[in-house]
């Protein structure tokens, strides 16, 4: 492989539905900066059906250039008719590096890819640098969070990595920036498709996803049991906030997993997070420490978590809980 004729960071458009997905504007973001340090281009790859539209979005937000896939067959995402397009558009184009979101569609999408282009993939990466050779240093937890592991992947090309929601950051639109839309055709092998979408379903829910609410109001062991999630549930509602929990929470059952923050969990960046009876574990801190104001409130007064609090207080959770709600109600 002669790595010197792969160039460009080639950014995966997540949308749903014609929506474009937060997460790719701050890949894009990202994106930018890379392809700034490295004297490089941005390419947005738009994949879907009818999405065409939304192609001049992404230039303002950083991309030098947009690929438009719009098939039929990409209408739904499925892994087979997406990894075959993405995986010409490799073939053909020969990308320097990718990034995908991490999402359920990223986790699913990037490894499929990453095997059939026979190069590495960096999963859940938390930071993203460019190296001495102009490698992308790419960074994670490792071993339960108690460790970051940078890898750099050498001999292949493209570098790819996944990145979460959350932990980068979009760039604010820039209407004057100028760029190129291309539509590009992908020939799909209809044999390989083994998988057919009949239905989607989804989920019976108006509680907005915890990674786009402002606040935030999380409970872990030391909130105890339902009767607490109820109180913060009141708080909540004074607040117009969600709630969200450590994964102590989730595992006894008391609240679903896509409300965990922390490393297993969510990647979580609202205006004020509330920590009722969390301790601080480092998987749970690394999922919210970027909040702008963040206010625990602990019975123990060395808990962790007041490491990482802008406002601590020391007491007992549901009674700071039940006062805080009866004056904000007030
Ligand atoms: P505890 O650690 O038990 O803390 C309870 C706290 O409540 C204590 O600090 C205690 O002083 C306080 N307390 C008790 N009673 C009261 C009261 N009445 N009023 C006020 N405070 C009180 N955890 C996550 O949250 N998210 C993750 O994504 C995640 N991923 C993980 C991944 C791996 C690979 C591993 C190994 C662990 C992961 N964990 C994660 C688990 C993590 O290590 C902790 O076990 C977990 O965060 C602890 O949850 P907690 O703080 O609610 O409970």
């Amino acid at each position: 492989m002669n790595l010197e004729e792969y160039k460009g960071i080639y950014v995966f458009i997540e949308q749903r539905e014609g929506e474009i997905q937060n997460v790719a504007l701050e890949l894009l973001g990202q994106a930018r900066k890379l392809a700034d340090e490295l004297n490089d281009k941005v390419y947005a790859m738009l994949l879907g059906h009818n999405i065409a539209d939304q192609a001049q979005s992404l230039i303002a937000r950083g991309a030098d250039e947009v690929i438009v896939v719009d098939a039929p067959e990409l209408a739904e995402y499925t892994t087979e008719p997406y990894t075959q397009a993405i995986c010409q558009i490799i073939e053909d184009r020969k990308p320097d590096s990718m990034l995908i979101g991490a999402t359920t569609l990223g986790r699913d999408l990037g490894p499929r890819v990453s095997a059939r282009a026979a190069t590495g993939l960096t999963a859940d990466c938390t930071k993203i640098e460019v190296g001495k050779n102009n490698e992308l240093l790419m960074t994670r937890p490792a071993f339960g969070g108690n460790l970051m592991a940078t890898i750099v992947c050498k001999n292949h090309r493209p570098q790819m990595g996944t990145v979460r929601p959350g932990v980068l950051f979009a760039m604010d639109a820039d209407e004057s920036r100028t760029g190129e839309v291309v539509n590009y055709e992908v020939k799909f092998n209809s044999a390989k498709f083994k998988v057919k979408l009949l239905e989607t379903v989804k989920e019976d829910t108006d509680l907005i996803d915890i990674t786009e609410a402002r606040i935030l109001v999380s409970g872990g062991r030391g909130i105890g049991n339902q009767e607490g999630f109820e109180a913060m549930d009141g708080l909540a509602d004074v607040l117009d906030a969600e709630v969200s929990a450590s994964r102590a929470m989730v595992d006894a059952g008391y609240i679903g997993h896509e409300r965990q923050v922390g490393q297993t969990g969510k990647t979580v960046r609202p205006d004020l997070y509330f920590a009722f009876g969390i301790s601080g574990a480092i998987q749970h801190v690394a999922g919210m420490e970027e909040s702008d104001l963040i206010i625990a409130v602990n019975k123990d007064k060395d808990a962790p978590i007041f490491q990482v609090a802008d406002l601590g207080i020391v007491g007992d959770a549901k009674q700071i809980i039940k006062k805080l709600t009866q004056q904000l109600e007030k």
